[in-house]
């Protein structure tokens, strides 16, 4: 067992992702002690995992690059408006390589348990390969949505063709050719994989439980002098992303709704429809989110899109969504998906008037038929923001779980903090500004609120941080009443914690899992707790202190 005064790390970071690569590079600059521990075979965290065919951001691909370092937005070329997954892998891969990243990576190193050692101030940390590693600090970057979720559908393991999760699409290319190939869900995720494959594949069955909004994304490439007209202006773009309540360069029309005329606001959607981007969602009127009446108006006109696209009227009615609102649930962004439904080799199939009744041998069997399948790709989202917490048996003082304190919804402070739980930071954990935003946009702000915290503390000496209970409380309830003003609170969607297949997410109760207030409030709020001295953490120098040398710039401690 490691002695208190041997700690393998002052602070370990769990997850390679867009976060944990940002967090690594800040903590290796101060000369920190540091590691990420990664699960998987390599970083990249969504951007390894997600390979399946169509897999793309939904943000415009400057807006999603990392903004801490004028020599790599200067030299990196986005090659699409919205870049694919293999760019973006390697994207990542090259600014870890840029900074000397990699090493302070350790990888297939899955977290399976961290504890907290009140006596000695520490976490110790079970690792998959054996190991029992001790820190001060423990950071978790544990990505939103990185637990998928299957289905709970008899005989899913009698399927002797191949099946999988599209989270776990395999890293060889899978022939699809001449295949019939069969898909549960329309999702984000699916309405990307049926887009994209719906001319490649012998034939594709689509089971919808069901449907959602969607728009065209409109992705283009982006030409050299693009880019270097995109460079000269990164400044004003990543400015412009720090004031939208999103993150991104979409900012929302705030002439009110009702005074605008009718013809005007359609002619506003016509536009937004043609464009780019998020734009038809968080460019648009502001009480889209807020307004039953508004928010009908526009989801007719969606409505009215669906059936011009497609040809059929009986799918195209199939295909709108009758239990919410555009907009309330995350709306994917989609190429060719509504196209799709009009080739002679997919079919859509209501799992509401033909339930699934099992998976078999050779398919999957309805109410109504069985459809045989070479393939069945299941694109059945994830145990959403707390998922990846839930994996981890995390336990705090007196031996308290996490997950227990999160079985009904998260609490925290600012989403980075939780009571019980000291030197445990999350710069983009449940409630955080990160989760409802354009992720990297909101995890730098996380990852250097994190960071100067940590600064503070090596400077002074202190060496536990603690959120008080009753900061906590507000603002978990400050993250809850926002929801109160939200259209979004009654979707069944992973922003409310809703999922079908994780037993006590079924519908019916809202968890609190995302901070409604935007970017802007966001930044407001955790700036103001740092000015005031870190109000809301209980700031001391643990059991351990003294224990600690610190090193030249009293930051380092071994
Ligand atoms: P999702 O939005 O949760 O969709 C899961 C789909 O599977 C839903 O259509 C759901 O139907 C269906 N489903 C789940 N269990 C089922 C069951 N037992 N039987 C039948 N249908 C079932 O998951 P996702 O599509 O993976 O997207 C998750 C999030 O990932 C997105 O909201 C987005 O934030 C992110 N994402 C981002 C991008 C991007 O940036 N471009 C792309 C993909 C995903 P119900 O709705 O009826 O439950």
């Amino acid at each position: 067992m490691t002695g208190a005064s041997e700690l393998s790390y002052e602070v370990i970071v769990i997850g390679a992702g867009v976060a944990g690569i940002y967090q690594i590079k800040r903590l290796v600059d101060l000369g920190a002690r540091a590691t990420v521990l990664e699960a998987a075979g390599d970083l990249g965290g969504t951007w390894y995992n997600n390979r399946y065919p169509g897999s793309r951001f939904d943000s415009e691909s400057y807006t999603y690059g990392y903004s801490f370092s004028k020599e790599l937005l200067d030299e990196w070329h986005w090659k699409e408006k919205f870049s694919g997954q293999p760019e973006n892998l390697r994207y990542l891969n090259h600014v870890v390589d840029k900074f000397g990243l990699r090493e302070h990576m350790q990888f297939n190193c899955r977290v399976e348990a961290a504890h907290f050692d009140e006596a000695n101030n520490l976490w110790r940390l079970k690792v998959s390969d054996g190991r029992e590693l001790t820190c001060r600090f423990v950071i978790l970057t544990l990505g939103l949505l990185s637990i998928p979720t299957l289905p709970r559908i008899e005989g899913m393991d009698d399927f002797t063709g191949r099946s999988f999760h599209t989270f776990d699409w395999p890293r060889e290319p899978v022939p699809l050719a001449g295949k019939k190939v069969g898909i549960i869900g329309t999702g984000a995720t699916a309405i990307q994989v049926i887009g994209e494959i719906a001319d490649k594949v012998g034939a594709l069955t689509v089971f919808q439980r069901r449907p959602n909004w969607c728009a065209p994304l409109n992705n283009s490439r982006i030409s050299e002098a693009e880019m270097a007209d995109i460079r000269s202006r990164y400044d004003e773009i990543f400015a412009t992303c720090a004031r939208t309540p999103g993150g991104f360069e979409h900012e929302p029309d705030r002439r009110g709704f009702h005074e605008v005329p009718r013809e005007e606001r359609l002619a506003m959607w016509d536009r937004l429809y043609d464009e780019p981007g998020f734009g038809i969602w968080l460019g648009n009127f502001r009480e889209i989110f807020t307004d039953e009446e508004a928010n009908a108006e526009f989801s007719d006109y969606i409505a009215d899109r669906i059936r011009q696209r497609v040809d059929d009227p009986a799918v195209a009615e199939k295909l709108i969504p009758r239990d919410h609102g555009f907009g309330v649930q995350r709306v994917p962004l989609e190429t060719n998906y509504l196209e799709a439904y009009n080739r002679d080799n997919v079919r859509l199939v209501d799992i509401n008037e033909t339930p699934i009744e099992r998976v078999t041998e050779t398919g999957i069997r309805t109410s109504e038929q069985d459809y045989d399948f070479d393939i069945i790709v299941y694109a059945t989202g994830f145990d959403a923001i707390t998922g990846a917490h839930d994996h981890i048996d995390i336990r705090g003082v007196g031996g308290e779980r996490l997950r227990d304190r999160w079985r009904d919804s998260p609490s925290t402070f600012l989403g980075m903090f939780v009571h019980g739980f000291p030197n445990l930071l999350m710069p983009n954990g449940p409630q955080s500004g990160s989760a409802s935003t354009n992720y990297p946009r909101g995890i730098e702000i996380g990852v250097n609120w994190c960071t100067e915290l940590l600064e503070h503390m090596w400077a002074r000496g202190i060496t536990r941080a603690e959120a008080t209970r009753a900061a906590e409380d507000r603002w978990t309830a400050h993250v809850t009443k926002m929801y109160s003003r939200m259209l979004m609170r009654k979707a069944k969607s992973w922003f409310t914690g809703y999922n079908s297949n994780v037993e006590g997410h079924e519908a019916g109760k809202v968890r609190y899992f995302v901070y409604n207030g935007g970017t802007p409030k966001y930044v407001a709020v955790i700036n103001e707790v740092a000015e005031a001295g870190y109000e809301g953490l209980v700031l001391t120098k643990g059991p351990a202190a003294g224990l600690e040398k610190p090193a030249a710039a009293d930051r380092v401690a071994g």
